[in-house]
């Protein structure tokens, strides 16, 4: 009971609210603020002191609730320096690697552009949690509005070299349109048509679809897995670089 816990609620019409609680040091982070009232409202109904905001980048529906929560709250702002100009109310400036102490725990910083040239996402130890915002969904990835897919490949990569227990938390609730794309293109992945039948289950039951393990992902995730054979094939791009497969993944599901 003295763990750290991640709580995730719904936010807006498909964004996750993300409640990060370090009960012993009795720390409190909001991963993004897609709505400040419905976190505040949270806060209120946890009776927990809001401490934190670690924001992954800086789109309308990630910022919106960081200064009024600031106001409120005092609350830390944290974000990357990269990005510094377009966090509303950022405190602390993070890079590439850099690692927030919260409490016990080493939260470690990672840039990775693409969807935004300031993406990052945040690796919370000993835990193992990733929170990934609208880099990487679960069997998807964000889309491209300012990096480029070699930006967003290197930054799928760096993730995949994390280890497979990591949970992932990611920005949006996509997860059932992403699926119906990766079974497009990988038809006889047996581990991604497992996954499916539990997404499905899961949101039977009216419950999140969040957190996945890395493991999971990287097993049903098609924009990590743009140097496997049944991708390449898909593609007709057999013996090509990753890049040109993960370059027409990203391509084909734009449209899908
Ligand atoms: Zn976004
Ligand atoms: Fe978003």
């Amino acid at each position: 009971m003295d763990k750290l816990s991640v709580h995730q609620f719904g936010c807006r019409s498909d964004n996750f609210g993300l409640l990060l609680r370090d009960p012993v040091a009795n720390l409190c982070a909001s991963i993004d603020t897609p709505d400040g009232e419905t976190i505040w409202r949270e806060l209120q109904s946890k009776g927990w002191q809001l401490t934190h905001i670690f924001n992954t980048h800086h789109h309308y529906d990630h910022v919106p609730g960081n200064e009024m929560l600031k106001e409120r709250t005092q609350c830390t702002i944290v974000g990357a320096k990269n990005d510094a100009a377009r966090i509303p109310g950022i405190d602390i400036l993070l890079e590439d690697g850099d690692i927030y102490e919260f409490g016990a725990n080493n939260i470690t910083m990672l840039e990775t552009p693409g969807h935004t040239l300031g993406s990052v996402c945040y690796f919370v130890e000993p835990d193992k949690i990733l929170f990934t915002g609208d880099t990487l969904f679960s069997m998807g990835c964000g889309r491209l509005f300012e990096g480029s897919a070699d930006l967003m490949w290197q930054s799928m990569q760096k993730i995949r070299a994390l280890p497979d227990e990591t949970q992932i938390y990611c920005g949006h609730e996509y997860t059932l349109s992403n699926a119906a794309f990766a079974l497009q293109v990988e038809p006889d992945n047996p581990a991604l048509q497992r996954r499916v039948n539990d997404v499905k289950a899961l949101l039977c039951a009216h419950k999140d679809t969040l957190p996945v393990s890395l493991g999971t992902e990287k097993a049903t995730n098609p924009f990590l897995r743009a140097d496997c054979p049944e991708l390449q094939r898909y593609f007709g791009l057999q013996g090509s670089a990753p890049l040109d497969v993960f370059t027409a993944t990203r391509a084909l599901k734009d449209k899908f």
